[in-house]
């Protein structure tokens, strides 16, 4: 799950108005110390291996809520629990979102795979007092040119992000690079929704976004210690979003195809660790 609607400006049109944006209070990001990265790297290692078995289960046939039982049923082997379930009341123990559907997506009996969908699963798990939080999306059987480009681009704009998430440099060379590589690949990175600090809470401060911004937590010098999941949302017609009436679903605005591509990541002294990792 990611962060919901960014904070400080509740949308675009509120930050190009001539209105003054209202100013979140600042927080400082949390440095972990290396006995809680290991923890989190254990956390993270669980997220994988859940993702792991919804990769081998999502076929043509399977409903979401299928999917959600098994997520469930692997975090508890390995003394896991879901973060997603009850959070600000949500339904699911992950989020399940197809094609069209960018975020928050509810698992359901009556949401069955087809071939051809293309589906984000989001999963979060609490593992000893830590979060770990990964989302990636999965194609359905045989998935249309447009499904694949969409996803190796936003998979990759993960990595460019990634690559950025080195100490002294800011968390606004996150956003740029994500941004940059969404933008020269003609898609379009949503903006209302965004990345996150996570640690003993799954949304810490800083606020990561996917573009550069200077109403942000973007000046923010990355350090040794901080912990962020790092997301970019990427639609193949808009940067604009809806959300449906069940008060959870996240859409593009047009209909077009989404992907979401999140991992947990360090900063340590060697570069970024990516934590969410089997
Ligand atoms: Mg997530
Ligand atoms: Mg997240």
């Amino acid at each position: 799950m990611n962060i919901f609607k960014r904070s400080g400006a509740r949308t675009l049109r509120s930050q190009s108005s001539t209105q003054p944006v209202p100013q979140r209070q600042r927080q400082e990001p949390i440095v972990k110390s290396p006995r809680e990265i290991q923890l989190m790297r254990e956390a993270g290692r669980i997220v994988a291996r859940v993702h792991a078995a919804m990769r081998e289960a999502i076929r043509p046939g399977v409903s979401t809520l299928d999917l959600d039982r098994l997520a469930v049923d692997t975090m508890a082997k390995y003394n896991a629990t879901s973060c997603f379930l009850g959070y600000r009341g949500f339904p699911g123990n992950i989020c399940a979102s197809i094609n069209h559907e960018l975020v928050h997506g509810i698992p359901k009996a009556d949401r069955i795979l087809k071939d051809g969908d293309i589906i984000s699963i989001d999963i979060g798990v609490r593992y000893r007092g830590f979060i770990g939080d990964s989302a990636w999306t999965y194609g359905v059987g045989a998935i249309s040119d447009e499904a694949k480009q969409l996803m190796q681009v936003t998979e990759e704009s993960l990595y460019q992000g990634i690559a950025n998430a080195v100490a002294g440099k800011k968390v606004i060379d996150i956003s740029r690079a994500v941004q940059r590589y969404v933008e020269d690949h003609d898609m379009y990175i949503v903006r209302e929704y965004t990345g996150h600090g996570v640690g003993r809470q799954m949304h810490e401060p800083p606020q990561v976004l996917n573009y550069a911004s200077d109403d942000s937590d973007g000046q923010y010098v990355l350090k040794s210690g901080y912990v962020l999941a790092i997301e970019p949302m990427v639609q193949a017609g808009t940067w604009q979003t809806r959300t449906l009436k069940d008060n959870w679903t996240v859409v593009s605005k047009d209909g077009s195809l989404t992907a979401h591509f999140e991992h947990t990541v360090a900063i340590t002294n060697n570069g970024p660790e990516i934590l969410t990792l089997p």
